[in-house]
């Protein structure tokens, strides 16, 4: 099938590339985003292959499907970016990669809780100054400290296999609960139960209505003096303007992420001859005991294979007229559960 790929980097056509051996598609690949501007040049191509930060609004599909496009493959599992009930009311289908390397996100989300609390950004550059200086660089034992895991599907239970490792003890919350992290020692618990005993929150949630700003000035209230929030997941679960207000008043004591809610203006580009115009971002970079990072959780070497092997395996079914387990369809809108199948991919 003839695919346009937007929004893509060396790497991406590098792992699409070797993963295509086995499928023999045709690809055409864009740097630029997918926007109502640039959908036209889709035209002539099936299928229609987009990232986390493309707008697959209902004018996008609308000039999509006009030009011939029947399949959007999501190359990531979120799918917040797209709008189901226009895409299924034109006929679009869209697939996704639920599962590529939970490990990849999770093993992230430990990197920014042991960077924050023992401040190994600071402490790299001190020493690289030849600053050998130990003062403000003080930590705490991770061993015997409370994690609330909040989403405890693929990544979120990774992250607490990770975290018990340490020693932690382990809450968690969750719409439904997952036997595999019971039986790792986590107690689910309600949100405010879980805000208000945990030392560190990380979010693995995925962005729906009900998720939009879940950390937001009350639930912010409702944690523990000094918190650490992590999320890995989507900026939108964090209303951050309510974040820095509680970073100002030691409500949060550190706040490392790897998503941002008008990321899609900044990230995955190289901006440092640019005068940044977004303030709130700029602000939330001046502090201290924040650490952010360009959405990079899912960019491992294994993950971007298994992305680039699940997306072509996706078209391929599809194209072939098979069912797709990882299709997505609108009612999906209202809470996700992966299909089993797509683990196996
Ligand atoms: P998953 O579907 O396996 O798990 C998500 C969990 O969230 C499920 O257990 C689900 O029941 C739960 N959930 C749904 N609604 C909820 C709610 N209202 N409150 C609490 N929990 C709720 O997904 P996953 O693979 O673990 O991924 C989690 C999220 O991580 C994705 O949605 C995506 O946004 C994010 N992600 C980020 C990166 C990155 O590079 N930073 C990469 C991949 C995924």
């Amino acid at each position: 099938m003839k695919i346009a790929f937007f929004n893509t980097k060396p790497y991406d056509r590098q792992f699409f590339e070797a993963a295509n051996a086995s499928h023999g598609h045709e690809f055409t690949f864009f740097e630029c985003h997918l926007t109502p501007e640039t959908a036209p040049s889709a035209v002539g191509h099936p299928a229609v292959c987009v990232f986390i930060n493309d707008k697959v609004d209902a004018d996008v599909l609308r000039t999509l499907a006009a030009n011939g496009t029947h399949l959007v493959a999501l190359r990531s599992a979120g799918f917040n970016n797209v709008d189901l009930v226009a895409a299924e009311e034109l006929g679009i289908t869209v697939v996704r990669v639920p599962a590529y390397s939970p490990y990849a996100v999770a093993e992230f989300a430990a990197g920014l809780v042991l960077m924050l609390n023992r401040k190994l950004y600071k402490a790299y550059n001190r020493v690289r100054d030849d600053n050998f200086a130990l003062d403000g660089l003080l930590g705490f034992d991770l061993h015997g400290s409370t994690i609330g895991v909040v989403g405890t599907g693929k990544i979120g239970q990774c992250f607490a296999q990770i975290m018990k490792g340490f020693g932690c003890h382990l809450l968690g919350y969750d719409v439904y609960e997952s036997p595999a992290c019971i039986e790792l020692g986590l107690t689910y618990v309600t949100l405010p139960e879980l805000l208000s005993n945990s030392d560190v929150v990380s979010l693995h949630c995925p962005l729906l209505p009900d998720t939009y700003h879940l950390i937001n000035a009350d639930s912010i209230q409702q944690m523990k003096p000094g918190v650490m929030l992590i999320n890995t997941s989507r900026g939108g679960l964090v209303d951050t303007r309510a974040v820095i207000e509680g970073i100002k008043s030691g409500q949060i004591g550190y706040f490392g992420t790897d998503v941002y809610e008008e990321e899609a203006d900044l990230f995955f580009e190289d901006l440092s001859s640019t005068i940044i115009q977004d303030d709130v971002f700029q602000l939330l970079q001046s502090f201290p005991n924040v650490v952010i990072t360009a959405h990079q959780g899912f960019f491992t070497r294994n993950a971007l294979k298994a992305i680039a092997e699940t997306t072509l395996a996706n078209i391929t079914d599809i194209e072939q007229g098979r069912v797709c387990c990882n299709q997505i369809k609108a009612e999906e809108k209202v809470v996700t559960k992966t299909p089993a199948c797509a683990i196996d991919r």
